[in-house]
C-alpha cells in the first residue's frame, strides 16, 4: 500500500489576527529540539580567522542560526519520520523505491523515475546524455551554480533569458522568474535549434532571490519548445514554492490547489529534475519523465554514477521520506510556512530601510549588498564581506551569492555579478517568529553601522566552485573596529 498515512489538509495559510497584527503564525509545534549555542563575538572572530572569512568554513558550534541554505536543512514531520522507520533495504527492488516512484507519479505525474543522490548529481547525468557537441547552448531562464558547472564541464554554454524587471532589486512584478519569450526566440533562430539540447526553465529562480515563473510564462517557452521540437527541462527543486506563489499571484490559479498547480507546471516540461534536499524536504534527488525514450538515454547513467536504480546514491530510509514529503508538498498549509516568514522578514527589513530584493520570494530573504556595501568595490566582494560582518555581529550564518560565487572567465578574469546579495535562507519549518525578529534586529543594527564593513581578498582560491572552500581575509583591520563598536552599543550583551 502506498497511500499516505495522513489526509491532507484543506487549511489555507492565511491566518488573520484580531488586532490586525501581520505576523505570520506557526502552523505546527515542534516536538524534537536542538539547542543551539550563541557563542561570544570574540570567538566568533576567532571563528571567521579560522575559516577563511567563508561562512561555509564555519562550524556549527559557533552559528547561532543557521540560514547558510535550505538545501538538506529543513525540518521533518512526523509522518516523515514514521516513514524512515519501514525502510526497505535492498541493493535491487527496494519497496522503498517502489514508493518514491508511486509519490513521484501521483504528485510530479510522471511514470519514469531515475533516483539520484541530489540536485545537481541530476544536473551531472543530464549535462552528460545530452550535451553532445562542444559549444551546445542551454537558454534558461537563470543559471544555478551547479547547473551551470556542469553544462560547462561537459563542453556546453548558456544564455540567460530574463525580462530586465527581474534585476531590479526593489521591484513589486510578480514573476521575476519569468523567461524572456522574445528573446528564446531570437536565441533559437541564432544558435539553431540542432544546437539546443534542452530549455532549462528553473522554479522559484534560487540566485536573483528565490523569485517565481507563472503558469502563462511557461505556457509560452513550452509552445517555443514545441515549434522548434527542443526538450524543455524543468529544474522542480524549490517547485512548491514556486506553486505556493502561483496561487497567490495569478489570478486564473487564485482557487486552484496546489495539485493542480504542480501538475500543470510538471505536465509543460518533458524532463523534471529535482533536489530532495529541497522539495521534500528531505535528502536526495530525482529525474523524472513520461518519455521511455527519454528514460533510456539516461538510465546507464545511474549506476555508472551514482548507484543501482532502485537507489541512486540515496539511503532508503531518506527514500521513504521523500516519497512522504512530496505527497505533504500537496499540503498548502505546510508549503505556505517559508513563504510567509521570509515575507515578514522581508518587509520588515524594507521598513527599516534595508534595501532587499523584492517581491519577497521563497527559501530565504536577500539583502542587497550592492547598495549596502556601496562603499566596498566589486573587486573586494560586498555580498561575501556582508556575510562575514553579520555573522560576527550576530552569530547568524547567512550566504553569500554575489561575485564570489561565479566562475573566472577562460583568461582568468573576474565575473562581476549581476547582483551582490547576502541569502538568508530560511529553512522549512524550522525557525520561529522570536529568532526572526532577532535577525532584523541584528542586521537592523549593522545596517545603521554599514561604513564600517570593508572589503575582502582571496588567499586561496580553487578553480572550481570557489565560493565552497575559498579562503578570504579582510583588506583592514575592519572587523576588529566592527566588534569594539557592538560591545560599546551592546555591552555585554551577546
Ligand atoms: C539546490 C539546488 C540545486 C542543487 O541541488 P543539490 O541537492 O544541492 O545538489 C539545483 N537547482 C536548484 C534550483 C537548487 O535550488
Amino acid at each position: 500500500m502506498c497511500t499516505p498515512a495522513y489526509t491532507l489538509s484543506k487549511m489555507k495559510g492565511n491566518i488573520k489576527f484580531y488586532k490586525g497584527e501581520n505576523i505570520p503564525l506557526e502552523l505546527h509545534k515542534p516536538r524534537i529540539v536542538q539547542k543551539l549555542h550563541l557563542v561570544p563575538i570574540e570567538r566568533r572572530l576567532q571563528a571567521l580567522q579560522e575559516g577563511g572569512f567563508n561562512t561555509f568554513k564555519l562550524n556549527t558550534p559557533d552559528v547561532f542560526l543557521d540560514m547558510l541554505t535550505d538545501s538538506g536543512t529543513n525540518a521533518m514531520s512526523d509522518n516523515q519520520q514514521a516513514a524512515m522507520m519501514h525502510a526497505d533495504d535492498a541493493y535491487a527492488g527496494s519497496q522503498s523505491f517502489a514508493r518514491m516512484a508511486k509519490a513521484v507519479e501521483d504528485v510530479l505525474k510522471k511514470k519514469y523515475l531515475l533516483p539520484v543522490h541530489q540536485g545537481r548529481a541530476a544536473e551531472n547525468v543530464l549535462s552528460c546524455a545530452y550535451i553532445k557537441k562542444k559549444g551546445a547552448l542551454i537558454p534558461m531562464n537563470y543559471h544555478f551554480t551547479t547547473a551551470l558547472a556542469h553544462i560547462t564541464q561537459y563542453g556546453g554554454r548558456i544564455a540567460e533569458l530574463l525580462y530586465d524587471e527581474a534585476y531590479n532589486i526593489a521591484s513589486s512584478h510578480p514573476f521575476k522568474g519569468n523567461m524572456n519569450i522574445e528573446k528564446l526566440e531570437e536565441v533559437i533562430k541564432e544558435t539553431g535549434a540542432g544546437n539546443i539540447p534542452f530549455i532549462r526553465m528553473e522554479a522559484s529562480t534560487n540566485l536573483i532571490g528565490g523569485q517565481p515563473f507563472s503558469i502563462a510564462n511557461m505556457r509560452a517557452v513550452r509552445e517555443i519548445a514545441n515549434r522548434y521540437g527542443i526538450r524543455l527541462v524543468l529544474d522542480a527543486s524549490l517547485l512548491g514554492e514556486n506553486a505556493y506563489l502561483v496561487i497567490q499571484r495569478e489570478p486564473e490559479f487564485a482557487s486552484a490547489s496546489m495539485g493542480d498547480v504542480i501538475a500543470t507546471m510538471t505536465g509543460l516540461a518533458d524532463i523534471v529534475y529535482f533536489s530532495a534536499r529541497k522539495l521534500s524536504s528531505s535528502r536526495g534527488g530525482g529525474i523524472c519523465t513520461n518519455n521511455l525514450e527519454i528514460y533510456r538515454e539516461m538510465e546507464a547513467l545511474i549506476p555508472l554514477f551514482e548507484g543501482f536504480l532502485t537507489y541512486g546514491g540515496m539511503s532508503v530510509r531518506e527514500i521513504e521520506a521523500i516519497a512522504v514529503g512530496l505527497y505533504e508538498t500537496l499540503d498548502e498549509s505546510i508549503i505556505c510556512q517559508s513563504p510567509q516568514f521570509i515575507s515578514y522578514l522581508v518587509n520588515s527589513l524594507v521598513a527599516n530601510g534595508v534595501s532587499m530584493v523584492t517581491p519577497p520570494g521563497v527559501l530565504g530573504a536577500h539583502v542587497d549588498a550592492m547598495k549596502l556595501c556601496e562603499h566596498i568595490p566589486q573587486t573586494q566582494y560586498p555580498a561575501g564581506a556582508l556575510a562575514a560582518a553579520f555573522y560576527l555581529i550576530s552569530g547568524i550564518r547567512g550566504m553569500e551569492r554575489g561575485t564570489m560565487s561565479n566562475q573566472r572567465d577562460e583568461n582568468g578574469n573576474e565575473t562581476y555579478a549581476d547582483m551582490e546579495l547576502l541569502r538568508l535562507a530560511v529553512p522549512r519549518r524550522v525557525f520561529t517568529l522570536s529568532q526572526i525578529k532577532y535577525v532584523i534586529d541584528r542586521m537592523t543594527w549593522l545596517y545603521e553601522n554599514r561604513k564600517m564593513i570593508g572589503g575582502l581578498k582571496f588567499v586561496y582560491e580553487p578553480p572550481v566552485l570557489r565560493f565552497f572552500m575559498g579562503e578570504l581575509e579582510p583588506v583592514s583591520d575592519w572587523p576588529q573596529k566592527l566588534v569594539a563598536k557592538f560591545k560599546e552599543d551592546f555591552g555585554d550583551s551577546l
